[in-house]
């Protein structure tokens, strides 16, 4: 049976569900961000997920859900590249066929990726939205499943169980700081933690080139916006026109929005390089873009942090470095 209305049991059995497949990944301390913020700050290491990004804890939840039948017929998904390679990499684990629609805008490193797992790739469309088309086309035509990328109850049940994990090993924290697209980490996240633990303060985080979310809650209505090339690649695109979930879910449960700019976000990437020895990709480094550029009003002392993913091309990390180190 699927879900219907998101309830904090489904949070917990999509972490035990996902156990096999998803890493339970560290909480590690960040003395640098203690220094620079006065705050205990404590990174989520989801760049240490399997995939390289938290995408595989919702997809592997979904998979778990379907019936022996849609398993045998075959899923299908649009994405930006992490979701896909999260999905195309469950799959193989369950053998399940997968089909991954990726706009044109979705960067080499990850298209490669997720060909390497054997999923079917369509490259189709000049952005997100021209991508769902054809994924929603073939999907009738095939009779697959639609793995939604964000707006899906077991999607947001899988990535919800990260603020399970997240407050077993941080008592009393004050603030956590999540990545915020197309909202279904920041929904799942919030949810279970309001659920938990309520005083606790849920902050997302986007990039100012195009933040969907941010711009249709404050419309009150999902806006279009336009894809503009970013860092924070894996936070492009809009929101589904049909959106059920996650726009609800995030404008009730989270409590401040923050945006970030392109020199942010690169000088967040080159923070976790330089002061952690971390490869963070540049959606997965904007929660301390934020907190470096000291943009969350409320901070508290007992600080969380998302970093959602990795999944950074080569190219691109030499030329943040390139730019840092010509301005210094
Ligand atoms: C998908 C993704 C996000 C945003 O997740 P949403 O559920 O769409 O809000 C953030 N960071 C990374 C690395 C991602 O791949």
């Amino acid at each position: 049976m699927p879900i219907e209305k998101l309830a904090l049991p489904d949070v917990y059995s999509a972490k035990q569900k996902i156990a096999p497949i998803a890493r339970r990944t560290p909480l590690a301390a960040s003395q640098a961000l203690r220094a620079t913020t006065g705050a205990e700050v404590r990174l989520k290491l989801e760049n240490q997920q399997v995939t390289g990004s938290f995408k595989i804890r919702g997809a592997a939840n979904k998979l778990f859900s379907l019936t022996k039948a849609e398993r045998g017929r075959g899923v299908i998904t649009v994405s930006s590249g992490n979701h896909g390679r999260a999905l195309a990499y469950a799959a193989q684990e369950l053998g399940v066929r997968a089909t991954i629609c990726v706009a044109k805008t979705v960067p080499e490193n990850k298209v490669q990726a997720i060909q390497a797992l054997g999923a079917e790739l369509i490259v189709a469309g000049e952005n997100a939205d021209e991508a769902m088309e054809q994924a929603d086309k073939l999907q009738a035509e095939r009779g697959l499943t639609m793995v939604h990328p964000f707006d899906d109850l077991e999607i947001i049940a899988g990535q919800g169980s990260i603020a399970v994990e997240i407050i077993e090993d941080f008592a009393d924290l004050d603030t956590v700081i999540v990545p915020l697209s197309g909202g279904g980490l920041l929904s799942g996240i919030a949810f279970a933690i309001k659920m938990v633990a309520p005083k606790v303060r849920v902050v997302g985080v986007s990039m100012e080139r195009g933040p969907a979310m941010v711009e249709s809650l404050k419309a009150g209505k999902i806006i279009d916006i336009v894809e503009e090339p970013t860092l924070a690649d894996a936070l492009a695109g809009g929101l589904n026109k049909d959106n059920r979930f996650t726009l609800p879910l995030v404008r009730d449960y989270m409590d401040e929005a923050v945006l970030v700019s392109e020199d942010e976000i690169a000088e967040a990437v080159y923070f976790c390089l330089e002061a952690h020895q971390m490869v963070v990709e540049g959606g997965g480094a904007v929660g301390v873009a934020a907190l470096l550029s000291k943009k969350v009003e409320d901070l508290g002392e007992r600080v969380a942090v998302v970093l959602s993913g990795a999944n950074i091309s080569v190219q691109t990390l030499r030329k943040i470095m390139a730019e840092r180190e010509n301005a210094a």
